[in-house]
């Protein structure tokens, strides 16, 4: 029997997401999501991920003997080993096995990777580099942290361990004062990222660089900054407010330094850019920082666009991680 599909699972620490991906044509057919259910122990969450792809199968009524494998884009750090994830920031179990329940379960080949490298591959294999001629692909993701990978000639680069692409603890400022999840100061993900950013107006308020207005919308929008997210700062700036807009500009230098330093020790044809935090406010994100590259960069300024994948990315990634690794075996 014909493999026509691939199931394609992104594991997040907030949605677990599973898609049927057609193989032949390249597309995503159907998508089904759920909350993940992180505060329930690792093997509930092992459980999750087996029955989520019984119920994708069961709703499209897709016979497994159709089904080519099931690939799984996950939070690092991974235990590649082992086939699942190890004491991830937001999954902070010592272990939660994938690959095993999946196999048990299903018995065909599975696949596992993390979600940032997952999600560059796939941008290779199904987005970007699909419609264009690319050497050199960089995707950056800007969410909850910062990730990325590095794809040259179909090839992603792993590094020693796996962790090559950990673009988030880039360094942005050398006396930093804020503390990224790794625990150093200074990174990238510790400023723009979804999670730094309450941390950075706070910084830049406590300094005294800044002072929010009460009768501003960011401050009434977060409490008096006691509720601050970055949702509630790019909504804020939307609205035209100064102190919001002020602060969105400061976070177009930061991730424009480190779009530079990307640029600089990758020299990429294309760089794409998803995650939550850029797909909602490409126009405050992506257009703001544009200008600033110049100012760090010293290789040729590429091509730097919105993923064409959308927040699907991770879910081609899966699909693509699936597929290299059973083209590997034939
Ligand atoms: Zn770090």
């Amino acid at each position: 029997m014909i493999k026509k599909y691939i199931v394609a699972i992104d594991l997040g620490a907030s949605n677990l997401r599973a898609a049927l991906v057609d193989i032949e044509r390249l597309k995503l057919l159907k998508k089904i999501s759920e909350k993940t259910l992180v505060s329930k122990g690792p093997n509930i969450i092992s459980d999750q991920v087996v029955n989520i792809v019984r119920k994708l199968l069961a709703l499209t009524k897709v016979d497994l003997n159709k089904v080519m494998g099931i690939g799984v884009g996950a939070p690092g750090p991974l235990d590649l080993r082992r086939g699942g994830i190890a004491r991830a920031v937001n999954i902070p179990y010592d272990f939660v096995p994938i690959e095993e329940p999946l196999k048990e379960s299903f018995k065909i080949p599975t696949a596992l990777m993390n979600d940032a490298n997952a999600a560059t591959l796939g941008e290779w294999l199904f987005g970007i580099g699909r419609t264009k001629k690319i050497k050199t692909l960089v995707f950056i993701t800007i969410s909850t942290g910062i990730g990325g990978g590095i794809v040259e000639d179909g090839r992603l680069l792993m590094g020693a361990d796996g962790n090559a692409g950990e673009i988030g603890c880039l360094l942005i400022d050398y006396r930093g004062k804020l503390r990224c999840g790794c625990g150093r100061y200074g990174h990238w993900q510790a400023y723009s990222s979804g999670a730094g950013i309450p941390n950075y107006i706070k910084y830049l308020v406590e300094s005294g660089e800044l002072v929010i207005k009460e009768n501003s919308l960011l401050f009434k929008m977060s409490n008096g900054l006691k509720n601050l997210s970055a949702k509630i700062l790019y909504d804020c700036a939307k609205k035209g407010d100064a102190d919001a807009l002020k602060i969105v500009e400061n976070l177009a230098v930061i991730n424009a330094a480190g779009v530079g330093q990307v640029i600089n020790a990758y020299n990429p044809d294309v760089i794409t850019l998803g995650g939550s935090i850029i797909l909602h406010n490409v126009e405050l994100t992506l257009n703001k920082m544009i200008p600033y590259i110049k100012n760090y960069a010293s290789n040729r300024i590429p091509e730097i666009l919105p993923t064409p994948l959308g927040e699907n990315i991770v879910l081609y990634g899966a699909a693509a991680v699936l597929l290299k690794e059973v083209k590997e075996y034939e």
